[in-house]
């Protein structure tokens, strides 16, 4: 798999030659290798108000969220994740810094900490998109990535239709700080990264496993946020 995938990689110059660049969402032809038609940005939907989440111990915890869990976001994440369109992640992390703060020069940078997927499904999709964004939003100024401060311990299965305490009971020790990460997160901004926000279970469990170590400030940062009054699987 890993080999093939790296085929297809090194020979993408000529796939690209032969296929021209297309909307990730609706397929129209586009100049841009990494973007959207014109039709399909306008109706991205942004967050007017921050929105935030509620975290056990840490309060409410600000949502940097460049869209919200629409058709067209979903295609666009869809494209990322499983379409072999790994260019979106300059796409979707130029969205999501949009909504950013600057950092604060007197300070060091903010962490940026991806939400971590298991070893095995890594394995299985090539990368972890929530990684390449945190790289990605580091490379436009907004922290440095700490990719591997989170580990996921279990396997955990695809948590749409689940309850509210069953999320819990299935994430407890999932998702754990990397021990020598610990120093490193103390008294700093910390900024959690995940392509899509759902149910949010998954990232408070990762606010707990950051807020372990004590940072300053702790906020979440996604492309893609799922309105509370709508369920959808896990994309
Ligand atoms: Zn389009």
């Amino acid at each position: 798999m890993a080999v093939m995938r790296d085929l297809v990689r090194s020979v993408q110059p000529l796939v690209d030659l032969v296929y021209p660049p297309r909307c990730a969402s609706c397929g129209a032809a586009i100049a841009a290798q990494d973007g959207l038609c014109l039709e399909c940005w306008s109706t991205l939907e942004v967050p007017v108000i921050a929105p935030e989440l509620g975290a056990a111990g840490k309060g409410l915890v600000p949502i940097y969220a460049a869209t919200y869990y629409n058709d067209t976001s979903r295609k666009l994440v869809l494209a990322y994740k499983h379409g072999g369109r790994i260019a979106l992640s300059q796409l979707l992390a130029r969205l999501i810094a949009a909504r950013m703060p600057e950092p604060d020069g007197t300070f060091p940078p903010p962490l940026l900490v991806p939400v971590p997927l298991h070893r095995w499904r890594l394995w299985h999709r090539g990368f972890n998109q929530a990684a390449l964004l945190a790289q990605e939003l580091a490379r436009m100024g907004k922290g440095e990535a700490e990719v591997s401060a989170l580990v996921r311990y279990k396997r955990t299965p695809n948590l749409g239709g689940l309850g509210r305490d069953e999320r819990e009971r299935v994430l407890r020790g999932a998702i754990r700080l990397d021990p020598a990460h610990v120093e490193k997160l103390r008294g700093r901004d910390v900024v959690l990264v995940d392509d899509v926000l759902t149910s949010g279970a998954t990232s408070r469990a990762c606010i707990a496993a950051i807020a372990a170590a004590q940072p300053a400030r702790i906020a979440l940062a996604c492309f893609a946020q799922v309105d509370a009054d709508h369920r959808f699987e896990n994309p």
